[in-house]
């Protein structure tokens, strides 16, 4: 029987876990594959305050290290299902049981990916899912971002002030994002809307050198396959939270979110939600860290009720 059992190892997980150690609670972090979450994918971390330009896996190896250290015990096993018995939680997974007193969600949410030919290869070498992570490496050149929601809108617009030319490939000639972003995108000169088109090939051996457009058949006008001669292809089409065994334990939005605030306190008492799988309107590793904080405060809390 552990005091609290936390579901994920990224840095949400392993703060939560460094916080619940620091108040003298056994801890056990339950992570599918291996430890570090989204982040390392990122080679250069720019925005993490205090360790400029650390690699997302040192910076994850660092954390690790420190959660490990102070105590946190770590087991790489899939989580199947989680049930409340009584005041306990009873996680199983493919290989056994663990008994919680409380427990923490840090699950994580994937970027959605397009799906094809060459995009894990190239993921970090010109293929990104995060403009505000590696857009500082597309200075003066092309890139492409792909999708029409917030998410693609708010990075066409970041990387426009960083890169030569941002196309903003859509698949429909309606945005899904707000108008205001899109009206701010018109304004600029080095932004161009290419709409109704789909990634269909990533060009180049080692790293991207282009992107084959093929039409999505959502618009009349476009009708033959464009080249774009581009060295980033920034892909926002949306993220998918790793939440869908949860959906009887807590309540989850209708994407799939595990519903909570910043308390971190889902609809279930004595368990708790921290990083990308929670509402919330900034995903960013320091929020995910902060998120772990206030979730392991409030198991902690709890367990002493
Ligand atoms: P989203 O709103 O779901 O938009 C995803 C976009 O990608 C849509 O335009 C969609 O096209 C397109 N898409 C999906 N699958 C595709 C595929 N296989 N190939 C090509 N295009 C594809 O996702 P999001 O932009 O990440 O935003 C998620 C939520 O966060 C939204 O509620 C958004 O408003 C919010 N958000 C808020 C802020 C902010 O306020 N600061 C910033 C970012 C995001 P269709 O339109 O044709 O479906």
């Amino acid at each position: 029987m552990y005091d609290v059992v936390i579901i994920g190892a990224g840095i949400a997980g392993l703060t939560a876990a460094i916080y619940v150690r620091r108040s003298n609670k056994t801890v056990l972090v339950l992570e599918g594959q291996a430890y570090g979450g989204q982040i390392i994918n990122t080679l250069q971390i720019e925005n993490w305050p205090g360790d400029y330009g650390v690699s997302g896996v040192d910076l994850m190896q660092k954390i690790y290290k420190q959660a490990t250290e102070l105590g946190a015990e770590v087991e790489f096993e899939e989580v199947e299902v989680v049930e409340k018995v009584g005041e306990d939680f009873v996680i199983k997974t493919e290989d056994g049981e663990y008994k919680a007193g409380a427990v923490i969600l840090a699950v994580g949410a994937e970027d959605k990916k397009l799906g094809i030919e060459r995009e894990t290869e190239l993921a970090g070498r010109g293929v990104s899912y995060c403009a505000t992570c590696d857009g500082a490496f597309y200075k003066g050149k092309n890139v492409a971002v792909i999708g029409g929601g917030n998410t693609a809108l708010y990075d066409a617009v970041y990387l426009a002030d960083i890169a030569d030319k941002v196309y903003v490939v859509h698949r429909r000639d309606e945005f899904r994002g707000d108008a205001v972003l899109v009206e701010k995108l018109k304004r600029k000169e080095n932004v161009e809307f290419v709409l109704g088109y789909v990634p269909e090939q990533i060009l180049g051996d080692d790293k991207v050198a282009g992107v084959k457009l093929a039409p999505s058949g959502k618009v009349d006008s476009a009708t033959s396959e464009k080249i774009l001669d581009v060295d980033g292809i920034f892909v926002a089409i949306g993220k998918k939270p790793a939440t869908e065994k949860f959906a009887e334990l807590v309540k989850l939005d209708e994407d799939g979110y595990i519903v909570a605030s910043e308390d971190c306190k889902t609809s279930c008492d004595g368990v708790y939600v921290a990083g990308d799988c929670r509402t919330k309107d900034i995903r960013q590793l320091v929020t995910a860290a902060a998120d772990g904080a206030v979730a392991a405060d409030a198991a902690v809390n709890y367990l002493s009720k």
